[in-house]
């Protein structure tokens, strides 16, 4: 590769490309990412969230839309399983992977995943790397089970010219002589392409190893490489996975690879956590200011009718109805603090003459 690319260029430097709320590939802490093969069902993928959550995973992966070597196996849930992928992550507070297969769908998958995975199947399907370079969202490009490290970061550099440098690398084995594993985990090309580049690298060791038992000590390997996380399939019962039941390990098993890694608990990058909570903040702001809106309508109304503005019975409703759902982490007091503080706000901004009086 002689020409002067985006991909090689501050090679040896470490771009960060940052995923949601927990996760910052290329920060000096691996990342790792972890789900099943594929989006089973609504309840699979929750529970499946909330224990490799717990184990201290910073990503959930699933696949909706999967690249079968079959056209007659299981091809995914599609949009379907995607929205239960997107739930899942937000009710556990993990971004969410997915692989997105064909140009027309990545405006719908970018919409409702936090990064997008090419497979190693569409690594050199050009329109779509392009495509996924525009779509605004990081990229997770896999490595061809033929391609030559050159090969990859060339596909790379498809995206980078896009104008989006948010991607990872994901080493998940070649296809070699030897037919004890799926595939051949190439952990040199990998650390090659990391010192060749200043994109992060990731290795998938469900994918390289094809066996559950290999699992394990390969994720260590790719840890001890220097590598900047890892992606890995679990189940919670691996053997009736619709799909790579047998590299699929389990919850527990997941658990157990966690606590011998020892990465730092998710919860550590402060930073990033604070950013989440700004952000939060900030849409909370907007959606009661748009409720403030709606309420000095509601006031105009009630005068033009000649109704009082305070009418208690509705407050006590309202409060009533949302401290009874509450939420997982929201007690019933604390519910019923914020929303009649929401309502005092309401009810002077209503006593004022009219909605277009602003504040
Ligand atoms: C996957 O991660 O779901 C997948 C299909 O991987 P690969 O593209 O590496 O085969
Ligand atoms: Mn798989």
């Amino acid at each position: 590769m002689a020409e002067e690319l985006l991909v090689t260029n501050d090679a040896g430097k470490t771009r960060q490309v940052v995923v949601g709320s927990f996760a910052r590939f290329g920060g000096g802490t691996p990342v790792v990412i972890a789900g099943p093969c594929s989006v089973e069902s609504e309840r699979h993928i929750r529970e499946t969230a909330d224990a490799v959550a717990s184990a201290g995973a910073h990503m959930l992966r699933g696949g909706a839309f999967k690249p079968r070597t079959s056209p007659y196996a299981f091809q995914g849930l599609g949009l379907k399983g995607l929205r239960y992928l997107a739930t899942a992550g937000q009710a556990t507070c993990l971004p969410v992977v997915t692989e997105v297969l064909d140009v027309q769908d990545v405006a719908p998958v970018a919409e409702l995943a936090d990064m997008l995975q090419i497979g190693a199947r569409s690594m050199q399907n050009f329109g779509l790397l392009r495509a996924a370079g525009r779509s605004g969202r990081p990229v997770l490009l896999k490595r061809a089970a033929g391609a030559t490290v050159d090969e990859w970061l060339l596909a790379a550099e498809y995206i980078l010219v896009e104008g989006n440098d948010q991607v990872v690398l994901c080493e998940r084995g070649i296809r070699s002589f030897e037919p004890s594993t799926r595939a051949t985990l190439d952990l040199a090309g990998a650390v090659a392409a990391r010192l060749r580049s200043s994109l992060p690298v990731i290795a998938d060791p469900s994918h390289a190893t094809g066996r559950r038992d290999l699992v394990l000590p390969m994720a260590a390997a790719a840890i001890a490489s220097g590598l900047d996380g890892l992606i890995v399939e679990v189940h919670k019962d691996p053997d009736r996975s619709i799909s790579d039941a047998s590299q699929t390990i389990s919850t527990e098993s997941f658990a157990s690879l966690m606590r011998k890694l020892q990465l730092p608990p998710r919860t550590r990058d402060l930073g990033l956590l604070r950013d989440a909570v700004d952000d939060m903040d900030e849409a909370i702001l907007g959606l009661i200011d748009r409720r403030m809106a709606l309420t000095a309508r509601i006031g105009d109304e009630k005068r033009s009718r000649g109704l009082p503005v305070w009418q208690p019975g509705r407050e006590e409703a309202i409060l009533q109805r949302l401290a009874d759902r509450g939420g997982s982490h929201l007690s019933p007091a604390a519910v019923n603090d914020i929303w009649a503080a929401i309502l005092a706000a309401s009810r002077t901004r209503q006593g004022r003459a009219s909605a277009q009086e602003g504040r």
